[in-house]
């Protein structure tokens, strides 16, 4: 039975959703999310098989429950009173090219000085370029995230409370705009160190460092060093279940197996959700946590949007969608094994083609509960496209060729990786796809620094809003978690929201 007098539905529990619904029923709002999974989390549940714990996505996190870090989400879970447990480790991880393994420290010199081993003249370089971002960040520090909003009020709150705090970043401003290509440019003539930073951008938004813009990246830079790098206890899904309690703890309700079929607009205006099984929910706001993709053709009738706004949002490019490998290995005589790798397969081909950067997690390193004893969990992954993937005659054994890429970079950290495998699951673009609900699978927008901008969370539709990775600022955790405080915090007062940084920000 579905609770009636609902002031906000949110559709889907990915992490945007979570925060945005979470924050408003701290707000004092009645927040219904409906997901049409079984499994709250979108890109960030985890699953179990046989007695393993596999995150389906994120593993690298920093500052999850460091006070003194800018994650959006530690302060979120803070205000909610909610908190998780992790551990923290050092080096992020390893990032394998054919010449040899470099371990990325979060300490900016233990960082450059692994550099150094590899190029002299290119780590005084990235020295330069890191001051740079580093620089970038101590002004965005300043101004806290739980702070933003997305309307009118956040310039009078910028200039009233951190006024001046902008005035210092004013030095770095030309910078907040532009790329990482930008500055690398300016910074960095060493091609080693440039396929460094492009592969650092590339992990980060999907895109090289032309098409990164700068404050994601010094964003990340600045928190590796300045936070803690660390794990959360029970995996990616140990976040997600904080957010839901912490939505539960302030009367917000999650309905899961709950597939939102279609926006209710009448007159231009929301009205309501209907689910599959043609249940109605009734409120006068929806945020939708589906990609801009999904939300505009799947959840809304095109006569919903003026063709001027739905077509050039359609045409939103979009990063690839993903092979992936989640195993479960023996982990005999694995001692020494450590928990992040990135491998580059071949050195000649760019790293962005799919199937040459590989990313390995292999997180029972730092939780050994997350697999049965005397085995670890992996979970591998790399780019692939979308197009030509189908459930014919030759799926199985196109899987099985397409997963080969992540097996060989895999061997590079642990050999004998095949002889160890007790349970293998390999997935495609079109697992990916079902299994998060979105569009051909993919990462998220491919919107390339200078080329466009996030949108922000308002749609042409009273009522209608959007949170996630393919709203401002972008994708990644932090980013998601950004947005869904942007939501909220535009949907109250300025009172309500400022209140918040005399709490428990
Ligand atoms: C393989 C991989 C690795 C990653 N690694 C990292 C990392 O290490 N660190 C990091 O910070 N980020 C990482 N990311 C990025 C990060 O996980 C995502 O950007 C973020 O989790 C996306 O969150 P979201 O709120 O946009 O929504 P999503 O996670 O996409 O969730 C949307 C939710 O909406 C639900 N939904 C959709 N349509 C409907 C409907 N009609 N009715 C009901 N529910 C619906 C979906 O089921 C889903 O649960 C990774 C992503 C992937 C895929």
């Amino acid at each position: 039975m579905v609770s009636t007098n609902i002031d906000v539905i949110v559709i889907g529990s990915g992490i945007g959703g979570l925060v945005a619904g979470a924050m408003l029923a701290y707000y004092g709002k009645k927040v219904i999310i409906c997901e049409s999974h079984t499994i709250p989390g979108g890109a960030a549940h985890s699953f179990s098989r046989q007695g393993f714990h596999f995150d389906s996505g994120p593993s690298f996190y920093c500052g999850l429950a460091d006070p003194h870090s800018l994650n959006p989400l530690q302060k979120v879970l803070n205000i909610l009173g909610e908190s998780i447990q992790t551990v923290v480790y050092d080096p992020l991880g390893h990032y394998h090219f054919p010449e040899g393994s470099l371990p990325i420290y979060g300490d900016g010199s233990s960082y450059l000085e692994a550099v150094a081993k590899f190029t002299t003249q290119g780590a005084k370089e990235l020295k330069l370029f890191q001051d740079n971002l580093l620089r970038l960040y101590a002004g965005l520090k300043e101004v806290p995230p739980i702070a933003l909003r997305a309307d009118f009020w956040l310039i009078p709150i910028l200039l009233g409370k951190y006024g001046l705090s902008l005035l210092k970043m004013l030095p770095s401003l030309g910078d907040i705009g532009g790329s990482v290509g930008q500055i690398m440019d300016k910074w960095v003539k060493d091609p080693w160190v440039r396929r460094l930073i492009d592969l650092e951008c590339f992990l980060l938004s999907g895109l090289k460092a032309d098409g990164t813009v700068a404050p994601e990246v010094a964003f990340m830079f600045g928190e590796r060093s300045n936070s803690v790098i660390e794990y959360p206890i029970g995996g990616s899904g140990a976040i997600v279940n904080a957010l839901v309690r912490g939505l539960e703890r302030w009367g917000g309700e999650l309905l899961l197996n709950a597939h939102v079929e279609q926006i209710l607009i009448e007159s231009g205006k929301v009205v309501g959700i209907r689910l599959r099984g043609d249940e109605i929910i009734e409120a006068h706001i929806v945020i939708s946590n589906a990609t801009i993709w999904d939300t505009y053709t799947k959840l809304l009738r095109p006569e919903d949007l003026p063709a001027s706004f739905r077509e050039p949002a359609l045409a939103t490019p979009t990063v690839e969608s993903f092979m992936h490998l989640h195993l479960g290995i023996r982990s005999d005589g694995l001692e020494g094994l450590t928990g992040h790798h990135v491998v580059v397969l071949d050195g000649d081909v760019d790293i962005s083609t799919p199937g040459n950067t590989c990313m390995i997690s292999i997180p029972s390193v730092w939780d050994s509960t997350l697999a049965p004893p005397g085995h670890h969990v992996v979970h591998a992954y790399t780019l692939e496209s979308f197009s030509g993937w189908e459930k014919d005659e030759s799926y199985p054994q196109r899987k099985r060729e397409k997963a080969e890429s992540l097996f060989r970079a895999l061997e590079k950290v642990i050999p004998d990786i095949r002889q160890r495998i007790t349970l293998e699951l390999i997935g495609t673009p079109l697992t990916h796809a079902r299994f998060l609900r979105r569009y051909q699978g993919t990462y998220g927008p491919a919107i390339a620094a200078g080329k466009g901008s996030f949108p922000g969370p308002q749609t042409p539709i009273s009522g209608l809003y959007r949170v996630g990775d393919s709203t401002m600022p972008g994708i990644g955790v932090p980013a998601v978690a950004a947005s869904g405080v942007i939501c909220a915090n535009t949907l109250v007062s300025v009172d309500k929201s400022l209140a918040l940084l005399g709490s428990r920000e």
